[in-house]
């Protein structure tokens, strides 16, 4: 039994703690691919890494803890995770993705598991009859990102999942953009939890992971089948700096969170910003939504200039803010996502759900947020067409 109750604790202390043979307090670092066997059939419940390895054990025993679910898989990338649990569908199947999913998840589907015979179809999880309607026979599962990339848009996790068990579908969601200290869907009625371990989990922008956990044991078997089957595993060191990561998320999201809220409120107010995108307006879409399944809007923004700003000289112009792929490490990101993560979507699909060439997305990091303000200001300054 746990000896604390609450999800603060459980980042430090959840999963496997520590090292029974010598008391240290962190998981060592298994760095081994096999393991000896003391005679024919009889081992020490470890033999070969792929199929586990202590290190990745402990990482898969926390995030288990942390979404609330049976078991957890790590994996070499997010999009390895996806891979995976996409593999639990067969030729014929379809699977309902939200508008606005990730860049690489909708390549995935369209450019790989398509030539497999699984195919997808874009449906509006932001609105649960619209989706509803979307539901042919063929569809077997909805992948749902709330808040979506990059415009921040909310699902009803619980109405949406709900709707997908009355109709027999698996209820997957990409969780990355909250965390579960932010917003556990399995909670919510979802199946299958996703991550992108590289953005807050990890927290540092110095490693590559995905995570996936199921809610239920017959799902486990058979996410375990497939982790071990495909292979695309996470390595024992990167392990170790995700439990390490892991510790510090509460307080880590805690500050992107209150610099995110003050630079949501400065954009808006700002005379040159024509649009903000951050679930923690009370304007916002899905703001009443949000606030009934998730702890408050994170710590991701996306906005536009208006057209007195040219938006290339205001990337250039950033100095503190850098100019990237990726978010949720510690220092602040800004990307276009017409150009960088959204770029393998044609852009037609892209212009029809509303990720425009204006558009700018922020990771807002744990910097002061003085120093941020005034970076933004200057590089709006600077960006204003003569
Ligand atoms: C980055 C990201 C992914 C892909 O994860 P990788 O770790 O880059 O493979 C998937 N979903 C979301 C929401 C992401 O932001």
């Amino acid at each position: 039994m746990a000896h604390y109750k609450k999800i603060e604790s459980a980042l430090i202390h959840g999963g496997i703690y520590g090292d029974k043979t010598t008391g240290a307090v962190n998981v060592p670092i298994y760095q081994t691919s096999t393991y000896e066997q003391q005679g024919l059939g009889q081992n020490t419940g470890w033999e070969y890494s792929r199929t586990g390895n202590p290190t990745r054990a402990a990482l898969e025993a926390l995030i288990a803890e942390l979404e609330g679910g049976a078991a957890g898989f790590a994996f070499a990338s997010g999009l390895a995770a996806i891979t995976t649990v996409l593999s639990l569908f067969r030729e014929g199947d379809k699977i309902l993705i939200s508008s606005n999913v990730y860049g690489g998840t909708f390549r995935l589907l369209d450019q790989v598991f398509q030539n497999f015979g699984i195919r997808y179809a874009i449906a509006d999880t932001t609105d649960p009859a619209s989706f509803e309607a979307a539901i042919t026979p063929e569809v077997r599962a909805v992948l749902v990102e709330s808040p979506a990339n990059p415009l921040l848009t909310i699902t009803d996790l619980a109405a949406v999942s709900a709707i997908a068990h009355r109709h027999g579908l698996l209820s997957i969601v990409d969780n990355t953009f909250m965390t579960p200290y932010l917003q556990r869907p399995l909670e919510l009625g979802a199946d299958i939890v996703v991550h992108s371990a590289t953005k807050y989990l990890g927290g540092h922008s110095d490693l590559i992971a995905g995570l996936a956990v199921v809610k239920d044991a017959a799902l486990a078997e058979r996410l375990a089948f497939l982790q071990n089957a495909a292979g695309g595993v996470l390595g024992p060191f990167d392990s170790f700096l995700l439990i390490r990561g892991i510790k510090t998320l509460g307080v880590r999201m805690d500050r992107h969170v209150e610099n995110a809220e003050k630079a949501a409120a400065f954009l808006q107010a700002h005379p040159a910003v024509e649009r903000v995108y951050y679930p923690g307006l009370p304007d916002a879409q899905g703001y009443t939504i949000n606030r009934k399944q998730a702890r408050n809007g994170g710590a991701m923004i996306s906005f536009a200039l208006d057209e007195k700003h040219d938006i290339r000289t205001f990337f250039s112009s950033l100095k503190l803010i850098a100019l990237a792929e990726s978010l949720g490490g510690v220092e602040s990101l800004v990307c276009h996502p017409a150009t960088m993560t959204h770029a393998s979507i044609p852009r037609d699909i892209r212009e029809a759900v509303g990720i425009t060439d204006s558009l700018i997305r922020l990771s807002i990091g744990i910097e002061n947020i003085d120093d941020l303000l005034l970076d933004l200001e200057q590089a709006i300054t600077e960006s204003e067409v003569p």
